[in-house]
């Protein structure tokens, strides 16, 4: 029997200009819903209670998601949420070829429980992804520079937004097509998950 709640939220819809790649191969809204029907399925195996912000491929907005996750953390009351939303990062609006490329796990602002979810994550992504760059975390990053203002990081529940490789590098947009690393991503953050209830699971004992 596991402790989290895990919502999944899926990517911009499919209908958002922008969220591709410069050459239009790569795109988010399709990457990101692939990645998160693989984990879907592996939590299950697991024993985890999963569910949607949205299940289609189009946009629902950011007020919605959060108001969906709000409204699906309230109809588990027994479980702890954990709200995953799942992106391709982008360092530039034009579409051209960039050079910053990585992984990044943003946190809701403040210091919370979803400092310490994506420490877990953050731990794990040499573990499964050896050869990417990431955000280095030093204890500064609980401090509020490194945290995020997006709108869907602001519900009443733990949440973290990863985001996975840039679409506007052309190593990164290589690696986002290449299944090995997508099993990387999706075994990445079904084990960061785990650890996740883990620890849960420790403070419920208490
Ligand atoms: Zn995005």
């Amino acid at each position: 029997m596991k402790n989290l709640l895990v919502i999944l939220d899926p990517a911009h819809g499919e209908e958002i200009s922008g969220k591709r790649s410069p050459d239009g191969r790569h795109r988010e809204y399709k990457w990101s819903r692939e990645r998160l029907r693989v984990i879907e399925h592996l939590l299950q195996v697991h024993g985890y209670t999963v569910v949607w912000t949205n299940t289609t491929d189009r946009e629902i907005g950011l007020t919605k998601r959060q108001n969906i996750g709000t409204q699906l953390a309230k109809q588990h009351p027994g479980l702890v949420p954990l709200f995953i939303s799942l992106h391709n990062d982008a360092s530039g609006v034009t579409p051209e070829w960039r050079q910053a490329n990585g992984v990044s796990v943003w946190t809701s602002k403040g210091r919370t429980t979803s400092d310490i979810f994506a420490d877990f994550f953050i731990q794990r992504i040499s573990e499964w992804m050896s050869t990417v760059n990431r955000r280095i975390y030093s204890p500064a990053y609980l401090d509020r520079d490194f945290e995020s203002d997006f709108t869907v990081l602001m519900g009443d529940y733990p949440a973290l937004l990863i985001e996975c490789g840039f679409q506007d590098n052309k190593e990164d947009v290589a690696r986002l097509e290449d299944p090995r690393f997508c099993k990387q991503v999706e075994d990445w953050i079904v084990d960061s998950i785990e650890d996740c209830n883990n620890y849960v699971s420790r403070k419920v004992k208490k």
